[in-house]
């Protein structure tokens, strides 16, 4: 994805092409850039061969799963349709885990009539609703445990999941207490240790502390765990100030940590393969001038592309067709909804913006199209993936009637 004389071009098609043939906002991605990610993360990690489980919640729209799926990734999914979305996808059941804090008794049927890989549990409660579905089929369920560490993981508090104050997993005393139970269920199979601290995770460090609690507990405990399940959560560089995780230190210490242990690695990323994969093309339709700065009103909004007004995150503006024409002003990108946090970004250097321009947002992957909603009653944009020439729609937009 680069600017070719001056027009931003995903693979080997130009941007120009796509605001002739579609309506905005849509979002662009390409699969050159998918597949690419994929690769990364697996060489990253080769000598110890991880069952890699996309986070579908970072990005469910159907082709893309497929798209995964055909590049060897499993699945983790947090509610039955989620877990029907990545089957349907293709992906194999011994692929997929199940994690979240409400699973309900339906989605638990279905889950365990599916087969999958791992059931996450994150409560007594929830082991003892599993055990009674489980009896009623008479079956052994697979069973993973989430701990939540006590591991700060230095990124944005509203997505951060593995502090003792946040709802994600069970603390140590109980991990215990439910580990002895799961043991001596005659309904229940201890396979899986699992964890997941937080999301957009630039530093290793954090995954250390959390490799360091794991070794204690299994230390203390002496249970053997077929898999550790050590969640997702590895940042990419939204801000291009080339703050890039180190794959190479985390690789380390999990390697140091298997000379220990003889289990399974699972990794359930979501943003690292998918978040730098997408753009979201938008159109201004106003410039609204103001005596401190412009208001640069554009055809997408928070409905549309959710996190800078969810937790307040930074995504780049860029424009789609370079002037170099640059002007020191302060411009706010905002979108038509009413709220005050229907805002993307202020800028206080951008080139000379004028209605009826194209600019694009930046790395939307992850969290993009799967937070969109309805609200204000807009529909939710096409999604459109690139390869090379080829331009596939892989979601329609969304037709107003059918909303209403
Ligand atoms: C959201 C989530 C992930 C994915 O997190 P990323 O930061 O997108 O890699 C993985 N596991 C669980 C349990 C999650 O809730």
């Amino acid at each position: 994805m680069k600017y070719i004389n001056n027009i931003f071009t995903i693979e080997k098609s130009s941007l120009t092409k796509i605001i002739k043939k579609f309506e905005t906002p849509i979002f662009c991605y390409s699969e050159k850039k998918i597949i690419e990610n994929i690769n990364n993360f697996k060489n990253s990690f080769k000598s110890f061969s991880p069952i890699i489980c996309f986070s579908t919640k970072s990005n469910s729209n159907l082709k893309i799963l497929n798209l995964i799926k055909r590049n060897g990734l499993g699945a983790d999914v947090v509610s039955k349709g989620e877990l029907m979305i990545a089957l349907k996808a293709g992906i194999n059941s011994k692929k997929i885990v199940f994690s979240g804090v409400g699973k309900t008794r339906p989605e638990l049927i279905y889950a365990i009539d599916k087969n999958i890989l791992l059931i996450n549990s994150e409560s007594k409660s929830e082991i003892l609703e599993i055990e009674s579905i489980a009896k009623s089929k008479n079956k052994k369920v697979d069973i993973g445990i989430r701990l939540n560490p006590n591991t700060d993981a230095q990124t944005i508090k509203q997505i951060s999941t593995g502090k003792k104050e946040n709802k994600f997993g069970v603390n140590e005393k109980t991990f215990i207490e439910i580990s002895k139970y799961v043991k001596s269920s005659k309904f229940l199979n201890l396979k899986c240790l699992s964890v997941h601290i937080g999301s957009q995770i630039l530093d290793y460090k954090p995954y250390q502390k959390m490799l360091n609690v794991l070794d204690k507990l299994i230390k203390k405990t002496k249970l053997n765990f077929e898999y550790i399940d050590l969640g997702g959560g590895m940042g990419i560089d939204y801000n291009k100030d080339n703050k890039k995780f180190n794959y190479r230190k985390y690789n380390q210490i999990i390697k140091n940590f298997l000379k220990k242990y003889n289990s399974k690695i699972i990794f359930e990323p979501g943003r690292s393969i998918i978040g730098d994969t997408a753009i979201l093309i938008s159109k201004i339709i106003y410039i609204k001038e103001n005596s401190k700065k412009d208001f640069i009103i554009v055809d997408a909004a928070m409905n549309d592309f959710m996190r800078p007004a969810l937790y307040g995150a930074e995504h780049k503006i860029i424009p789609l067709k370079k002037t170099n024409k640059m002007i020191n002003k302060i411009y706010d990108f905002v979108g038509p909804i009413c709220e005050t946090t229907d805002k993307f970004l202020t800028t206080n250097k951008f080139q000379k913006l004028n209605e009826k321009d194209y600019i694009i947002i930046c790395d939307v992957g992850a969290y993009g199209s799967s937070l969109a909603s309805n609200y204000n009653i807009r529909p939710k944009p096409a999604e459109i993936l690139i390869k090379g020439t080829k331009i596939n729609i892989i979601k329609k937009r969304q037709k107003l009637q059918d909303i209403i």
